[in-house]
């Protein structure tokens, strides 16, 4: 059942957020580098403090002033493996969060009647739990509302939120997943009082079929689509046959790679701006677009730093391996130099816009969109996100790549970490042909494949869900593997 909890939201906090980040945008080179090495001193003190983790992994600064370069570099199964070592919060426990996180009833709701939970979705390999305090989410409302909305112009509270806007988010539900846990958190602490003059906000899963998913945006009539690319592309080709009739204002894009030929589309398609923007469960406004369509980073409040497979510094205009992320905002399940395991590369050259937060290109998820034939030949489209949350959640199976190999046929890769293969193909088997039935396709066939899975030639790097090479993809990401989101 539903609670009536508030999820946590801190008046205080959030207008301090507003104003030092409408300052820092104003001023990004004086006024936002201050704050940035401070914020920098306090995490620092604050984790070296109060997390065990933390604490041991950075023994060289002990006694002396903490830098940054002294935290080793750490992933996301290193901070899992050790989670009740790892909050400042010393309540914060592996076993609490997991009993908050089995019920869904409880989204959004306050864990430990102050902070937020929410897990990463199926786009990110590794499962990933996080802790935000009430600091955290109200900077991420404020670069929310003062860069991400107004395209980092002045900061206009009806730039996009404004009266009758009716906002539909199009992502992975059915859990405490990042996106969803935010928008459910944010239809909920709108007070009372505000509601008539707040947007609508609906959500929808981007596990239903697609045909599904254009019946209720076509009764629905947003003006405001929130979504991953490959499914904003794949309702795009929906509009353009005709199947659908959006009036959209604006597209919001995250959460994978947006290809060129996808923002044409969706931009011809739906006759309306895209604004892309790069975030993660672990940040969630890392970066947001400009009216030059360039990322620019928010490096008032969150560190990262390019490095190659050594994790070694790459210097600027170079490309990484992965890159280091340092989360300024949040002091309750620190992350210093954390591997968000991205490619992201600093420009090194000033933007055309004005604005001197640092251009960034991230080369970020490119899964495929797959197109397969029903038993009468019809093709059906299925988002990638939507079968790697399949096999994430419903078979609790991370290492896995899926190929479609024929019309009717996939074929299931798992990495070598993954202990018992066959046990994951059954179960990851059992959970797509469940989703495969819904779309109208049970006459796919699934089998285990025993080679490895491909990597891209260029990065190394797993793509989880690839047509094979030659073979068609729905078009949707535009970048193919043979051989690859953030979020
Ligand atoms: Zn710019």
């Amino acid at each position: 059942m539903p609670t009536t909890a508030t999820p946590p939201f801190n008046y205080w906090l959030w207008m301090q957020a507003m104003a030092e980040t409408l300052a820092a945008s104003a001023d990004p080179r004086h006024y936002g580098q201050r704050m940035r090495t401070k914020r920098l001193a306090e995490l620092m003190r604050t984790t070296l403090e109060g997390s065990p983790f933390y604490r041991r992994r950075a023994a060289r600064s002990v006694g002396g002033t903490p830098r940054l370069e002294d935290f080793e570099p750490v992933g996301k199964r290193e901070l899992m493996q050790h989670f009740n070592d790892w909050a400042t919060d010393r309540r914060i426990t592996r076993a609490s969060v997991d009993a908050f996180l089995s019920d869904p009833a409880r989204l959004a709701d306050p864990y430990l009647g102050q902070y937020m939970v929410w897990t990463s979705s199926g786009t990110s390999g590794e499962p990933g739990t996080f802790v935000q305090d009430a600091r955290s989410l109200a900077v991420y409302d404020a670069l929310d509302a003062v860069r991400l909305r107004s395209g980092g112009g002045a900061y206009s509270p009806l730039a996009s939120w404004s009266v009758g806007q009716r906002v539909a988010y199009v992502g992975a539900t059915g859990g405490h997943f990042a996106g969803n846990a935010s928008i459910a958190r944010l239809q909920r602490v709108v007070p009372v009082l505000a509601r008539p003059f707040a947007p609508t906000v609906k959500v929808f899963s981007v596990l239903d079929p697609l045909r599904q998913l254009v019946t209720e945006l076509q009764a629905y009539q947003p003006t405001l689509l929130i979504t991953y690319p490959s499914c904003a592309a794949a309702l795009a080709q929906e509009q353009a046959g005709g199947q659908m009739h959006l009036r959209l204002v604006e597209t919001w894009c995250g959460g994978e790679q947006l290809s060129p030929a996808q923002r044409d589309r969706i931009r011809t398609s739906f006759g309306c701006a895209v604004r892309n923007n790069y975030g993660a469960s672990e940040f969630f406004a890392i970066a947001w677009e400009c009216p030059q369509g360039r990322l620019h980073l928010n490096d008032d409040w969150v560190i990262l730093e390019p490095v190659d497979e050594h994790r070694r510094a790459v210097p600027p205009g170079g490309q990484s391996h992965s890159t280091l992320l340092t989360n300024l905002a949040n002091h309750v399940q620190p992350l210093l130099r954390y591997d968000l395991g991205d490619r992201v590369r600093f420009v090194g050259r000033a933007c055309p816009c004005g604005s001197a937060f640092p251009l960034i290109e991230v080369d970020g998820r490119a899964d495929d969109t797959l197109q397969l034939n029903d038993a009468k030949g019809h093709p059906v489209t299925l988002l990638p996100l939507a079968l790697a949350t399949v096999i994430e959640e419903g078979a609790d199976v991370a290492h896995f790549q899926l190929l479609r190999t024929a019309a009717d046929a996939l074929e299931l890769r798992f990495e070598s970490m993954v202990r018992d293969p066959e046990i994951a193909f059954v179960r990851s088997r059992a959970a797509l042909a469940v989703f495969l039935a819904r779309h109208g396709l049970s006459n796919v066939r699934i089998q285990h494949g025993l080679a490895p899975p491909i990597r891209q030639a260029r990065s190394g790097k797993l793509c989880r869900v690839t047509a094979l090479p030659g073979r068609a993809a729905a078009g949707g990401a535009g970048q193919h593997p043979p051989a690859a989101v953030g979020t």
